[in-house]
């Protein structure tokens, strides 16, 4: 598996130090008082990322999946996002912190945003691991008093490891790489 990967963009260590400055970011901005917010983790690729952050976040929040599909087995997103499993519990009148792993086009994550806006949520919040901003499609618009927080901004590279995956391979390399192009063209 690590011959596999060209070269490493973030370390373990990197990576745990960033973890920890967003979840206290969000501590930092979470509202007391109002319904506990419901953390809710775009499956598969962010379980890692989700699982390192909600232990470092110490007040009251409820945690979920979703599913969203769009990508196949390829590297290329096919734009066309569809939620194939919804999260239970219910986000009707609460903040909603969307837990991804990379955001790239931006289509995955307008199609979450609307789907929790139509189920009700007060607001939405995206909290994602990488942000491929060069590679937007879609505008996103946040709800309400929403925020947008980034682990790091990713060069134009297909990545894996840390949960992401290729062809389902490699989510569980504990550090992010760049996969040998060889690999996948
Ligand atoms: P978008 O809808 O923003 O184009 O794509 C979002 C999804 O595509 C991400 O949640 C992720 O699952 C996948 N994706 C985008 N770029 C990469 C990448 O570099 N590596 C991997 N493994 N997945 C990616
Ligand atoms: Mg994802
Ligand atoms: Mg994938």
């Amino acid at each position: 598996m690590e011959s596999h990967i060209e070269r490493v963009l973030w370390t373990q260590d990197e990576i745990a130090a960033r973890v920890s400055d967003l979840a206290s970011q969000i501590s930092a901005d979470l509202v007391t008082g109002s319904p506990p917010p419901v953390m809710v983790g775009v499956a598969t690729g962010a379980f890692l990322f989700l699982a390192d952050l909600v232990r470092q976040i110490k007040l009251p929040i409820t945690v979920d999946f979703i599913r969203a599909e769009s990508y196949g087995c390829g590297t290329e997103s096919s734009g066309k996002p569809t939620i194939s499993f919804d999260s239970k519990l219910d986000v009707a009148g609460k903040h909603v912190i969307l837990v991804e792993d990379i955001v790239d086009t931006g289509s995955t994550l307008a199609c979450l945003i609307a789907h929790m806006e139509s189920k009700g949520a007060s607001s939405v919040s995206v909290c994602t691991f990488l942000d491929k901003p060069a590679r937007r499609k879609v505008h996103i618009h946040l709800l309400g008093q929403g925020k947008f927080y980034t682990g790091f901004q990713c060069p134009d590279y297909f990545v894996v490891g840390y949960g992401m995956d290729f062809a389902e391979l490699y989510r569980n390399l504990p550090y992010v790489g760049v996969l040998k192009p060889e690999l996948y063209k």
